[in-house]
Formats: C-alpha cells, sequence, structure tokens
C-alpha cells in the first residue's frame, strides 16, 4: 500500500465501539485479568499493557503507522526528537564507544553530541559533510554509529547518502539518519539501506505546532545485522536487567525493543498519549503538506534569488544550489520549507526580521504559520564561533520555515522587509 494511504489506516484495529477516529487512551495503567495475566505480561510470555511508561494503546498506533509510513520494521516513540536521538545513540553505545557524525548538524544535536555524550564517555568524532569519504579514517572497532541528517538543519545541506551508507556497510556499523526535515515523504532511508532513522516529531508530523514528539524507526532484517555481529555484543548477550533475555533471540525488532525494555522502563522520555493521538492527526495530512510547504519554499527562493539585498540563498533544489545534485537524486517531491539566506550582517538580519509582518520569530520549524529564526541569537546562541561555523550558521544568515499562507502574500512580507 502507498505511504499516503498506510498514514490514514494503518496500524489501527477499530475498537469495540467501532470509533472511525483512534481512540484516546488517556491512562497511566492497565489492569492485569489474573496474577498468572500479569506474570505472563512482565516475562513477555504474552504481550500486551502494563503502565504508559512502556507502551500505550494510542502511542502504539502511532509507532506502528509511521513505522509502516517510512518503510520500516518497528517504531519507538519518545517525548522529543532530542530523547529519540539519545536513545538512539546509547542503545548501542557503552562507555569508551565512539559514533561518527557530520558536522552539519541541529544546534541541540550537536550540543548533546558534544556535551551531553561526553559525560557518559561516548565520543563523537565529526566528519566534513562535503567530505564523505573523510568519514571512513574515523572508523575503528568501537564506532558503534555513523549518523547524519538527510537534510540538515539549519544549513539545509544534502549529504552524499550513498557514499555514507556503503561506509556503513563496509565496516558493518549501523547507520543512524535524521530525517526530520525531509519527513518519510521527501526522502526514503531505508530504500537508501540505512538502519535506523529518527525524528523529530514536534515539526512537519504534527504539522500545526502543536505537540512535542520523536520517533525512532528501524529498518526491516535489522536483527539479522545485529545477530552475532561483534560490534553489537550486548544485543546478543543475556540483559541481566531483563530476566536474562537475549534480544536477537526472540522474534522481535530487537532494536526499538532494547530502546523501549531498557531505555524507555528506566529513564522514562514516554510521550504523553493526547501527544501521540496529536501526532497520529497530523501523520494523516503530512503527505498533502509536506508538498505544500516545498512548493511554496522553491517559489519563494526563487523570487529571493533575484533581490539585490540577499547575499546568498540557500534551497537545495534551487539551480544552482551546491546541493542540487543530491537534492535531486535523493528527495522527493520537494525539499521542505527550510529556506535561508545571508544578508551580510547581525544588524541587517535583526532589521530584516523585525519588519516581516506574516513571519513569526520563533524558534520552531514545520508549522502551517510561517516562521522566521535568526539563529545566532537564538538557537545557536551558546555555541562558539568555530562551532557556529561547524554548524553552517553566519551572523546574517536568516532561516525561514515556510507555512501554508497564500504564497504571494509571504513573498510580498520578504519583499517589503528587504526593500
Ligand atoms: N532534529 C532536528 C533536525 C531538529 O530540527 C530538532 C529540533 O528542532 C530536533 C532534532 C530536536 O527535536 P525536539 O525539539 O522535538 O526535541
Amino acid at each position: 500500500m502507498d505511504a499516503k494511504t498506510l498514514a490514514i489506516h494503518a496500524g489501527y484495529d477499530k475498537d469495540s465501539q467501532l470509533t472511525m477516529a483512534v481512540p484516546l487512551y488517556q491512562t497511566t495503567a492497565f489492569e492485569f485479568k489474573s496474577t498468572e495475566h500479569g506474570a505472563d505480561l512482565f516475562a513477555l510470555r504474552q504481550l500486551g499493557n502494563i503502565y504508559t511508561r512502556l507502551s500505550n494503546p494510542t502511542t502504539d498506533v502511532l509507532e506502528k503507522r509511521f513505522a509502516q509510513v517510512e518503510g520500516g520494521n518497528a517504531a519507538l516513540a519518545t517525548a522529543s526528537g532530542m530523547s529519540a536521538i539519545f536513545y538512539a545513540i546509547v542503545n548501542v553505545c557503552e562507555p569508551g564507544d565512539n559514533i561518527i557524525a557530520a558536522d552539519k548538524l541541529y544546534g541541540g544535536t550537536y550540543n548533546q553530541f558534544v556535551h551531553t555524550l561526553k559525560r557518559f564517555g561516548i565520543e563523537v568524532r565529526f566528519f566534513d559533510t562535503f567530505n564523505v569519504s573523510s568519514a571512513e579514517d574515523l572508523v575503528d572497532d568501537k564506532t558503534k554509529a555513523i549518523f547524519f541528517e538527510s537534510i540538515t538543519n539549519p544549513s539545509i545541506d544534502v549529504i552524499d547518502i550513498e557514499s555514507i551508507v556503503n561506509i556503513a556497510k563496509k565496516h558493518n556499523i549501523m547507520s543512524m539518519v535524521d530525517n526530520t526535515v525531509a519527513t518519510p515523504y521527501l526522502f526514503r532511508p531505508f530504500d537508501w539501506g540505512i538502519d535506523i532513522s529518527v525524528h523529530s516529531t514536534s515539526k512537519y508530523v504534527t504539522g500545526q505546532g502543536l505537540a512535542m514528539g520523536g520517533i525512532i524507526v528501524e529498518r526491516n532484517g535489522l536483527n539479522d545485522f545485529l545477530k552475532s555481529n561483534p560490534r553489537y555484543a550486548h544485543f546478543n548477550e543475556p540483559d541481566m536487567s531483563y530476566h536474562g533475555l537475549v534480544y536477537t533471540d526472540l522474534d522481535f525488532p530487537a532494536f526499538c525493543l532494547r530502546a523501549r525494555l531498557g531505555l524507555m522502563r528506566d529513564l522514562g522520555a514516554v510521550p504523553a498519549p493526547f501527544n501521540s493521538w496529536l501526532l497520529i492527526q497530523g501523520l494523516e495530512t503530512l503527505s498533502l503538506r509536506i508538498k505544500e510547504h516545498s512548493k511554496s519554499t522553491l517559489k519563494i527562493a526563487q523570487v529571493l534569488k533575484t533581490n539585490a539585498n540577499v547575499k546568498e540563498i540557500k534551497y537545495p533544489l534551487l539551480e544552482g544550489d551546491k546541493n542540487y545534485d543530491n537534492a535531486v537524486k535523493y528527495l522527493k517531491d520537494g525539499a521542505s520549507g527550510l529556506l535561508s539566506f545571508d544578508v551580510g550582517s547581525f544588524d541587517k538580519a535583526k532589521s530584516v526580521i523585525d519588519k516581516l509582518e506574516i513571519f513569526s520569530l520563533v524558534t520552531n520549524i514545520g508549522d502551517t504559520k510561517s516562521i522566521v529564526t535568526h539563529s545566532a541569537s537564538t538557537t545557536h546562541q551558546q555555541l562558539s564561533n568555530e562551532d557556529l561555523l561547524a554548524c553552517g550558521v553566519t551572523p546574517g544568515l536568516i532561516r525561514l520555515s515556510v507555512g501554508l499562507e497564500d504564497v504571494d502574500d509571504l513573498i510580498n512580507d520578504l519583499q517589503n522587509a528587504l526593500a
């Protein structure tokens, strides 16, 4: 079935009331029918709900539906994109391990990698996003993942994905993509051989800026890759925190299962059922919205390119953009609503932003409402100049998240502010 159909129907067997909308199970806990039933659930002899930190029927629909929409095998929903990224990494790393990451990343991810993962004894080795082959020099026997964003935020680059996946496969290392900006509609991670995809669903999936969320999706067949792979010994050894369970011995997608049974159980960044329910609503219309966001953004990029006050403009599907060839190769149906342009200085950027009337000054993306962000003074403020440049942020850089308003109204607003 097509992803558009799956986004509306997958993962939901109508309940006893035959409700058309997925029911919201706003509950913390679930009753056991007997002591034996409770014991069976805890021992995984039977599958069922125990406590919402471990599973919830509303969140379960979101997970099953999202995994199918993206063409994956299983998913684990989390409370935010940051927790999805953290869980994906610590699901494969122990203290002393390392991961390799592209140097153009969302600022929060960069911070988590450089500062927080370090506190957990995990080293992150960065490679040049535009020199992917250099990643191979960083690999050693403690390397557990290669991580990158399919469309980078805020720098809006599209990396040479095929070469990264080839390096990962050559060394039997897991490849992980943050597919937040592209969404499952613009980029299909598993068609390109990527093992794990993570998302902040707080962006295009919720779509109207209504709910925080994150999700981890694993590809079909990942258990075969994990089984007996010496890099991922803990998937093949008894987990003493779970009755000596060996994840790859089970007939369940092992990556998400281990993240749920270990990390979600012990760290608890669980989505509220209501947020899962909101994300289900968002997912139903994502295919239409992301196409429209992309169409309007390309038109705006084409107009801004001709504006004398715009020094540099970035949109991957704009002819002449340095990412154009990769964008055409990897992205379907558009390059999202993210566009950035440089007006030359911090002060000019401030003046343009303050004159905009339709665009709201907000640190978010993926909303129906158009958003403008000045990364240097907000999201990336805590980074050093060196780290800023590594993330592709300059003082005059203005980033837009183009919404679903009439595109000509948006163009007028921008042209007036730039005049
Ligand atoms: N990944 C990307 C590409 C993002 O843009 C963001 C947030 O902006 C995140 C991850 C973090 O997601 P969240 O804000 O849901 O924690």
